[in-house]
């Protein structure tokens, strides 16, 4: 039972929503512009035009303003996107023109023309969301190589060797990513040129051999495509144009932005540039890094750098990258170049950049600079920083943090002692902070098999590929042998928040083995592993976890003097709460919890939800008897058992919320939730019949199950439960009031004052609210008159069912305050079972009917006018009407911003949601978005 009461509630599981709404389709206007150049110091967007630029467009736009050393290039924009949808995946004429127009712009800012052999213009090809999804989407470079084009370039850079490297690499990209050729065909045949020249490394292949390599991708082409590889620049571009544009609509990209809830509708820009090149001997190099530590938040330069390489080798974690520190050794010139550029975009975003840049024979170019993602932990720690060094205000530290970043802080951490009883099998780099502790799976199909099973598992790969990500989401880590701090796994891991280790080489992973050798010890697919994302030690075995700083300095286990964290951590909470305008109050049945919600900041109880208190211990078998009672005078006895139970408990919450309102509602669910199944009763009964069992413990198991069968409900969720419990058996109500209000007479007396809230559930007729109405009263005044105190109290409901909402101008004549019960409005607006929901929520999801879980997220359109209208008929019938709303949805940023634009007082959330609902409240006040 106790099973069935949580599963109603899980079903309301909360998202890592990012607070963002779907918008509107943009209208293209009259004479649309869809191609935006930038080179030579000026540039047609700038930063403000992330919407119509991608955030990759506007970075590179606002950095060709500013003065920095940016290859020319243009930006196709997200519109243009949206168009070849529209017209069926084709490119509208306009736009393929604007693009030829500033094609031929940038030839002439580069000084060299795509397709000319004497000096040819090379371009990359690139994606660019306004949300950025990394490596989701496609990337094309070296764009503009041709069987002649490659002679010019050697001939240019009197260098063989880098023009034939060039060329391979972009058949092997164009071939994947336009031609749709698997990436294993051509690393195949790489592979046997290798291995026929006894060679090891790329780097050691000679021009003779990269020719042998063109020549044979381009036969690869030729059988797999069942046609040449394109000689024409220009139908090389159109081609890798589309590719991108298609490339939303690929598998990952459309999983990535299910989970980040980032629409569908938005399109991506298509960014082409000329190239400038990493990969061209010694003296040249490229990179990837922040303005400060995105896993920690500290504040260092930080990112790592490959000589002689191309940028795709820096993200894709093939060679381990060195840390971006030793550039200055390698390249002092450029490193201070570098230092001093990144230090102005930061100073000018007011935010932490992550940039990428690309060192061509000495030369620094910026090909990147966006607000770095960061985990939750850095989040807080960065915006605390940037306000201490007065480059933001409080106000846009609040509104910098991502809601979800705060409730990261309460993730666990390990148990020391647990934890300093292993010995460190390996160590990688610490790419996201967290306790991460499973069994070891190898692919990500396995993570979510194993996870459905119920099993907690940690994700063990060479290195993650953006196919990865349902793996990585449902995992409890991450951990690579490959890659750098920023690649894929790592950048991912923190921004899903996912304790993540990258890079730990000494892991000898076989994925089709589904092994790992480390230190000569095996680690078979189901072995525990444990990792800790903050130090990036490894360990063999499980290892138990314990509460972080913050939730240690809330429990009294740890002085907020000693947890730097703590302090930032409230510092930013205060700052919000100076902004916010909703009430924050909290979801909580027992003291303990009630003293939790305090210290988080809840002021008031918003649900207090009786029920379940009776799971308490010993509670059940008298619950059972008030259930199982065949006439009234057996209900109130047990109800008089439960009594004093009920009072001590509100008593305990009552105190533990310090005179703040405390909401309680009256019994809610059906009542065989409480009792045993009737199958499981019928196997009992049967058993004992075959041993032969008979008496008085027979005879009392079968009655109960006539009465379990007479409970029984086709129904539940729409049957005997709510307010109608409480006009069939008033009896019940009558006990809980009486508990309220001598629990409130019994603080009043110790010089306590509070004032309960009464709430009666699922009311959907005025008339059910009257009458429960009636029985409090009656007993509320019984009870002051006995104890001699009288106590302020309030009578109110739920509006969760439709017609309470639809009515609310007649209820509010009767109800003293409103709660959206929006679990149960969402249920019953949709018609969806709150319990089988899960069933058919992914198709809805896959076929696009639904964006998101409506039990997560409100659903703004439908449910949403049910709140609206209840809100102004409530108001209408009585001006002062206290409406809160007490759902599940209470503690979910995207639909905080709704409730506060709806006018509600107050959202009551769960307890390790208030940081959240106090940061997402504020947010909705200062009516700004994070991330838009
Ligand atoms: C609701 O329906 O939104 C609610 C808070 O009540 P419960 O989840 O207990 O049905
Ligand atoms: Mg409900």
């Amino acid at each position: 039972m106790a099973k069935k009461l949580a599963r109603r509630k899980s079903a309301t599981k909360t998202t890592r929503s990012t607070g963002r709404a779907a918008k509107p389709l943009r209208r293209p206007a009259k004479a649309s512009k869809y191609v935006y150049f930038f080179g030579n110091g000026k540039a047609d967007g700038n930063r403000e035009m992330k919407d119509l630029l991608g955030g990759k467009g506007s970075g590179l736009a606002e950095m060709t303003n500013a003065g920095l050393p940016v290859p020319p290039g243009f930006t196709i924009s997200t519109e243009a996107c949206t168009l070849y949808y529209q017209a069926g995946r084709n490119v509208p004429a306009a736009v393929d023109a604007q693009m030829i127009e500033n094609l031929r712009k940038l030839e002439r800012a580069a000084g060299a023309r795509l397709g000319d052999v004497g000096n040819p213009l090379l371009v990359s090809v690139r994606s660019g969301a306004k949300f950025s999804m990394p490596g989701m989407m496609d990337t094309i470079l070296n764009l503009g190589l041709n069987d002649d084009t490659v002679e010019g370039m050697k001939r240019r850079t009197s260098n063989g060797r880098f023009a034939y490297d060039s060329y391979r690499r972009f058949i092997q990209m164009y071939g994947s990513v336009v031609l749709e050729i698997s990436k294993e065909t051509f690393e195949k045949v790489f592979e046997s040129v290798k291995e026929a020249r006894g060679v090891h490394l790329d780097t050691e292949l000679d021009e003779a051999a990269l020719r042998d390599v063109v020549k044979r991708y381009k036969d690869v082409v030729r059988t797999k495509a069942g046609r040449a590889f394109p000689q024409d620049p220009l139908d090389q571009l159109r081609g890798a144009r589309d590719a991108v544009f298609r490339s939303w609509n690929n598998a990952r990209a459309i999983e990535y932005r299910r989970i980040y809830e980032i629409p569908d509708s938005i399109g991506t820009a298509v960014n082409v540039q000329m190239m400038v090149f990493g990969n061209t001997g010694d003296r040249s190099a490229t990179g990837v890094g922040f303005t400060r530590n995105p896993a920690t938040g500290a504040k260092e330069f930080y990112g790592e750098f490959l000589v002689n390489a191309q940028g795709e080798d820096v993200v894709a974690g093939i060679r381990t990258p060195q840390p971006i520190t030793e550039l200055e050794k390698v390249m002092p010139g450029a490193y201070r170049e570098l230092r001093q550029i990144t230090a102005r975009l930061e100073k000018n975003y007011k935010d932490v950049q992550d940039f990428e840049f690309t060192i061509q024979d000495d030369r620094l170019f910026m090909l990147q600079t966006r607000n770095g993602k960061r985990t939750g932990y850095a989040a807080v720690m960065i915006a605390t920083d940037l306000v201490a060094e007065k480059l933001i205000t409080p106000r846009e530290a609040v509104l910098q943090v991502d809601p979800e970043s705060v409730s990261q802080l309460l993730a666990p951490v390990f148990e020391p002692k647990a934890w300093n009883a292993l010995d460190v099998a390996t160590r990688g780099l610490p790419a996201s902070p967290g306790a991460a502790s499973g069994q070891a799976v190898f692919t990500a199909d396995h993570a979510v098999e194993w996870t459905r099973q119920g099993k907690k598992v940690v994700l063990v790969r060479k290195e993650t590929v953006p196919d990865d990500i349902h793996g990585m989401f449902v995992a409890q880590g991450v951990l690579t042998a490959t890659g750098g701090m920023t690649s894929h796994a790592a950048v991912v891991g923190r921004q899903m928040g996912k304790p993540s280790v990258v890079g730990a080489g000494a892991l000898e992973i076989s994925e089709s083995g589904r092994t790992v050798i480390v230190g000569g010890k095996t680690v078979s697919e189901g072995d525990y592993i444990s990792f800790d994302g903050l130090t990036g030690e490894v360990k063999l075995g499980q290892v138990a976890t314990k509460p972080s700083e913050i939730l240690q300095v809330v429990a009294g286990e740890m002085k907020k003097a000693e947890s730097d964290v703590y302090q930032r951590f409230e510092r930013l909470l205060s700052w919000a709460d100076k902004f916010r305008q909703l009430g924050i109050r909290a979801n909580a049945d027992q003291p303990d919890q009630a003293e939790t919600a305090y210290a988080f900041g809840a002021r008031g109880i918003g649900l207090c939800r009786t029920e379940h208190m009776f799971f308490g211990e010993g509670r059940i078998p008298i619950v059972q008897r008030m259930i199982l009672a065949e006439n009234e005078a057996d209900r109130r006895k047990a109800l008089d058992e439960l009594l004093p139970l009920q009072r001590a408990d509100f008593h305990g919450v009552f105190k533990a919320m310090h005179g703040t309102p405390v909401t309680i509602r009256t019994i809610d669910p059906p009542l065989h939730e409480f009792l045993p199944r009737r199958e499981d009763l019928m196997v009992e009964i049967a058993t004992m019949e075959a041993k032969g069992v008979s008496g008085k413990e027979l005879d009392e198991k079968r009655r109960v199950l006539r009465r379990v069968e007479q409970l029984h409900e086709f129904n539940p969720m729409l049957g005997h439960r709510g307010v109608r419990l409480g006009i069939t058996y008033p009896e019940i109500t009558e006990m809980q009031t009486r508990a309220i209000i001598e629990a409130a007479c019994e603080l009043a007396k110790e010089g306590t004052k509070v004032v309960p809230e009464i709430m009666i559930p699922l009311v959907g007729l005025v008339k059910e609210l009257r009458d429960q109405k009636a029985v409090v009263d009656r007993v509320a005044s019984e009870v002051m008159k006995e104890q001699g105190v009288r106590v302020k109290y309030l009578v109110g409901t739920m509006i969760e069912v439709p017609r309470g909402a639809l009515t609310a101008d007649e209820i509010a004549t009767e109800a003293e305050f409103f709660s959206f019960g929006t679990n149960d409005l969402t249920q019953l607006a949709f018609g969806f079972s709150r319990d089988d929901i899960g069933k058919f929520l992914g198709s809805y999801q896959d076929k696009k009917i639904l964006d998101k879980d409506p039990f997560a997220t409100i659903d703004t359109v439908g449910v949403g006018q049910l709140v609206t209208i209840g809100v102004e008929k409530g108001r209408g019938a009585r001006p002062d009407l206290k409406i809160g709303i007490c759902g599940e949805h209470g503690g979910d940023p995207s639909s905080i911003h709704f409730f506060a634009k709806a006018g509600l007082d107050y959202v009551s959330a769960s307890p390790y949601r208030i940081p959240v609902a106090r940061l997402a409240a504020a947010q909705a006040a200062l009516q700004v978005k994070v991330g838009d």
